[in-house]
């Protein structure tokens, strides 16, 4: 779809499947499992879904999926599958050289977010864009590498360590307009300073939403995932935004969603849901 002079699209990167439990919260399992069904090991499918925003100045990419990093024992934790998509494969399907992205917008430095991001190239850790710079929020960064107990099997720092050493890293100060049209929100609940992309003219607005609303089951407020920091802080903040989301028809991508990439919501007498899916 095209949004001010952009052009903007997903890109498939992959699977991994986490603990349904840990993805829903108080959610019981007999709601969530009609919508999200659990495999033996309990855990879920997810999308790692990224998302193209070009125009004739920038090739900007949102988020790099789970990347090739993983060692055996945790591909097979987090059932990481490349079969069908993946990174380099759905770039190139789209003409897109991975030196072509001037800009990476790394909404969160967790694993599944910014692990295609680098890769190993006969033993040395590269990065994926080389000519890219990688915006990330500053507290963020240093969220990331100052982790709680709770969140540090998430942050690895072999995912984020390059970009600082090839002296890629665009630290943020907040929310910001980082392109014309391309504002960043900042998120405190999921994590200390994740930032969602809003691109919008006067027709439309897209919000990528990132672990705020991870996949459309997510969007009615109490669905919140069990790996948040601050749940009552994500609450909050989709107080905030959900009502906007709904009156300004806004298409929301969900970044870990399996069977749905994009849609606009409603709030209805039951709370807000997925109004129309969309496709873009
Ligand atoms: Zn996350």
């Amino acid at each position: 779809m095209k949004i001010a002079d952009y052009e903007i699209f997903t890109i498939e990167t992959g699977y991994i499947s986490l603990d349904g439990g840990a993805m829903f919260g108080v959610v019981p399992k007999t709601l969530w499992q009609k919508t999200n069904p659990a495999d033996e090991q309990n855990r879920i499918r997810l999308a790692l879904r990224t998302l193209i925003i070009r125009n004739d100045e920038r090739v900007i990419l949102v988020d790099a999926g789970v990347g090739q990093k993983l060692n055996e024992k945790l591909s097979q934790i987090y059932n990481v599958d490349h079969s069908q998509y993946e990174l380099f494969r759905q770039l190139a399907q789209k003409g897109i050289d991975p030196a072509m992205i001037t800009d990476v917008i790394v909404t969160h430095l967790h694993f599944d977010h910014i692990g295609g991001g680098t890769y190993y190239d006969n033993g040395a850790l590269k990065l994926t864009f080389p000519n890219a710079t990688y915006h990330v929020q500053g507290e963020q960064w240093h969220w990331a590498n100052h982790p709680s107990e709770k969140d540090r099997a998430s942050y690895i720092l072999e995912n984020f360590q390059p970009i600082l050493d090839a002296g890629k890293l665009h630290e943020l100060p907040g929310p910001m307009e980082l392109f014309p049209g391309i504002e960043l929100l900042v998120m405190y609940g999921h994590t200390h300073g994740m930032q969602l992309p809003k691109i919008s003219d006067d027709q439309a607005t897209l919000l990528y939403c990132a672990d705020l609303i991870p996949t459309a089951s997510h969007i009615p407020l109490p669905y919140i995932m069990a790996y948040d920091n601050n749940p009552m802080v994500t609450l909050e903040e989709k107080k905030r935004l959900l009502p906007r989301a709904a009156d300004g028809n806004w298409i929301l991508v969900f970044e870990h969603d399996p069977f749905r990439a994009a849609g606009t919501i409603e709030l209805t007498d039951k709370g807000y849901h997925l109004k129309d899916e969309i496709n873009l």
